[in-house]
């Protein structure tokens, strides 16, 4: 791509040129992406969308990066990144916020305003959109309890949709099959609650992750979704995998269904290692492991 496209870019957004993925998510790996775009505005951002689709330029939303495997190529294309779009607002018990907050943020003022409802979310490492996308959950709590509806950008147009056309189920959206869609805002219903209350939860619920999470490491939180029948913890814990390394790629040793990045593990090295795994689960338990974490920009696989 060539300077005269990075001049055009940057009359719509601040932009950064050659910023490697793995600066951008939590698991620390992934190749250079050509393009970062910071968009300030929905009208910079629509302009934006237009003007890489007409040219036929890939793009990707990132939030936080803390559900992504990114490879170690390069990615010839614009990550679009919504850190400015950053406003919250509490309305009576509603909160509403832009999809570039994080989720961590908000549940520590929603409890500061003596608001219950994001408990589950204050130890989740994500952005509003992200957690949007994913919906999101722990301790049997998830985004599309709270979510009240969702401001999306669609096929050029701006728009609420309520939580029933979100298509929520586990760590499931209607997003996610709709890859070009962007989640602008996120409207939460909350409950007024003690503040005490609150905290105490958040206190409990933040020991309990620090004491069974490898939160010390770099990582993507859980790598496999849990298959209906069993925890995928306990599939990986059978076939005797805990510690398990490949290169630089590690099975926690705090946590069998986090994948850490021990030392300065490739992309190639945790991909193998979940293949590996997917492979003697299957063998022992006649059960194929799914991942939870995202693959993005593996233009050789599949
Ligand atoms: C330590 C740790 C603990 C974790 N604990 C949990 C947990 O308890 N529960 C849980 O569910 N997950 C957990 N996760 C996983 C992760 O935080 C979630 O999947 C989260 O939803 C990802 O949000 P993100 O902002 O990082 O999105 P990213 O990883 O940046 O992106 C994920 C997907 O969302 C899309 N996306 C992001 N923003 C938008 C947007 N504005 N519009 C449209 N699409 C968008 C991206 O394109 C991508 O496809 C954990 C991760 C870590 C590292």
């Amino acid at each position: 791509m060539s300077d005269d496209l990075l001049e055009i870019l940057s009359e719509m957004a601040e932009i950064e040129c050659d910023v490697p993925l793995a600066s951008m998510t939590t698991l620390r790996i992934g190749g250079p992406a050509k393009y970062v775009a910071y968009p300030d505005s929905t009208v910079a951002l629509d302009a934006l969308v237009r003007f890489l689709k007409e040219r036929g330029i890939p793009y990707k939303v990132i939030g936080k990066g803390s559900n992504l495997l990114c490879s170690d190529e390069v990615f010839d294309g614009v990550i679009l990144r919504l850190d400015k779009f950053n406003d919250y607002y509490f309305i009576g018990s509603s909160l509403i916020a832009q999809a570039g907050c994080s989720i961590i943020a908000l549940a520590y003022q929603a409890m500061k305003n003596g608001m219950s409802g994001l408990e589950f979310a204050s130890g989740i490492p994500a952005s509003v959109g992200g957690v949007t996308f994913m919906n999101a959950g722990a301790y049997r709590s998830s985004m599309s309890d709270v979510i009240d509806s969702v401001f999306v950008y669609r096929d050029g147009k701006f728009e609420w949709m309520n939580n029933d056309e979100c298509g929520f189920d586990y760590r499931k959206s209607i997003f996610q099959k709709h890859p070009d869609w962007i989640v602008i805002a996120a409207k939460m219903n909350l409950v007024p609650q003690d503040i005490n209350e609150i905290r105490d939860l958040m206190d409990s619920r933040r020991e309990r992750r620090m004491s069974s999470q490898p939160l010390d490491k770099p990582s993507a939180g859980s790598v496999f979704r849990n298959p209906e029948e069993i925890p995928a913890w306990k599939l990986i814990e059978g076939i005797g995998y805990r510690g398990k390394r490949v290169g630089g790629a590690m099975v926690s040793d705090k946590h069998v269904n986090f994948i850490v990045n021990e030392d300065n593990a490739t992309a190639r090295d945790f991909l193998t290692l979940v293949d590996d795994i997917k492979d003697r689960v299957e063998e022992k338990y006649q059960i194929r492991l799914h991942m939870e974490v995202e693959r993005f920009n593996w233009p050789n696989r599949k």
